[in-house]
């Protein structure tokens, strides 16, 4: 991220309605020039919606939307120093990874040599340098995922538009990408607004994240804001796990430890006895289950960090005491 920030993306009361559904109701953003800024969000919150009017695919009904300080509520899609990368890159079958990339820059009629010389470097910057004679068939999905990058960021945009960019890739191969991504925001110092359904690939990612649903933003934060200070039950259930004590308090899984039946709880801890439901072993962590006394059902997630022979073992049906730091637990909001 710059130090000076300088905002590059702005919406101001944007909303959007198709028919009569309402799609978006009054959103506000602010994206800094050279922020990873991720749009999170269930399926149908309003994520594509968002993106598809920054780039210039839709029209807003209400609101504003200024690049670079500019309203380019007037300016079609090509005339938009932004490009987007979708979830289905669609190559085209017939050309080599070369023209496929060059394809946007001779378009603008640079010349050929010239216009493949880009190419290569932009093929280079997703470490795909050797792969430029080959055509899109001969790639794996992940390699195809990468020449899509390489054509978006050929052109050089001031913004980079990614719609679930790693949603088709298999699990590990997403992981890598995810750096990889990482790697190339940072080298080329691009504006990332970066579309996601996966709370773990958001927080990993992003400088900062907005958090949607049902057409709104209900926060705007960095990872940790989001995990440690959810603005309301929504951000607090949709990024990680938790325990919602009475409702509006917090507690996360991993912050309560589970001590002998019978002890007594360290100084400033507030704890519950309770029978273990469930216990399951994860490798790192184990998680467990524990239903306290007062018909809560406390989720709780201990790390495997203490030597084996000095862990507690436990099983379904034991009695416990969970016990947690009085300051982990916190009230929604606050
Ligand atoms: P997301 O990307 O978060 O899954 P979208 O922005 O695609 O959500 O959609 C937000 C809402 O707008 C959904 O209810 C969706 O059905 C609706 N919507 C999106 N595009 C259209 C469209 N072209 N016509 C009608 N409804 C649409
Ligand atoms: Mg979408």
């Amino acid at each position: 991220m710059q130090t000076a920030k300088q905002p590059i993306v702005q919406l101001e009361g944007v909303a959007k309605s198709y028919g009569g559904a309402v799609a978006l109701a009054q959103l506000d953003l602010t994206v800094y020039a050279g922020e990873f800024f991720t749009l999170l969000g269930p399926s149908g919150s309003g994520k594509t919606t968002t993106l598809r009017l920054i780039a210039g695919f839709e029209r807003p009904d209400t609101g504003r939307i200024m690049l670079d300080g500019e309203d380019v509520a007037n300016r079609p899609p090509f005339e938009r120093a932004v490009n987007t990368v979708f979830q289905d890159y669609a190559l085209f079958p017939h050309l080599t990874l070369i023209e496929n990339v060059a394809y946007g820059l001779r378009a603008k009629k640079m010349p050929k040599a010239q216009a493949h010389e880009e190419a290569e470097k932009a093929l280079a910057a997703v470490q795909l340098a050797d792969y430029g004679g080959r055509k899109p068939t001969q790639l794996s999905g992940g390699q195809r995922q990468r020449v899509a990058l390489a054509r978006a960021m050929v052109n050089k945009p001031r913004v980079l538009l990614l719609d679930e960019p790693l949603g088709a890739l298999d699990l590990k191969l997403r992981h890598r990408m995810q750096i990889e991504l990482k790697r190339l925001q940072h080298e080329t110092g691009i504006t990332f607004i970066y579309v996601t359904h996966d709370q773990d690939e958001a927080l990993s990612m992003s400088d900062r994240i907005a958090v949607f649903s049902k057409g709104r933003i209900e926060q705007i934060g960095t990872a940790f804001d989001l995990y440690e200070r959810p603005a309301s039950v929504f951000v607090a259930d949709f990024v990680g796990s938790s325990n919602l004590l009475g409702g509006d308090t917090l507690l996360r899984p991993e912050k309560i430890q589970l001590l002998p039946a019978g002890s007594t709880a360290p100084e400033g801890f507030e704890a519950g006895e309770g029978i273990l439901r469930e216990a399951t072993y994860l490798g790192a962590v184990t998680r467990y289950q524990v239903a306290l006394a007062d018909g809560t059902l406390l989720h709780v997630m201990e790390s495997n960090t203490r030597p084996v022979g000095e862990r507690l073992r436990l099983a379904a049906g034991d009695t416990v005491l969970a016990a947690w730091p009085r300051d982990a637990a916190r009230k929604i909001g606050n």
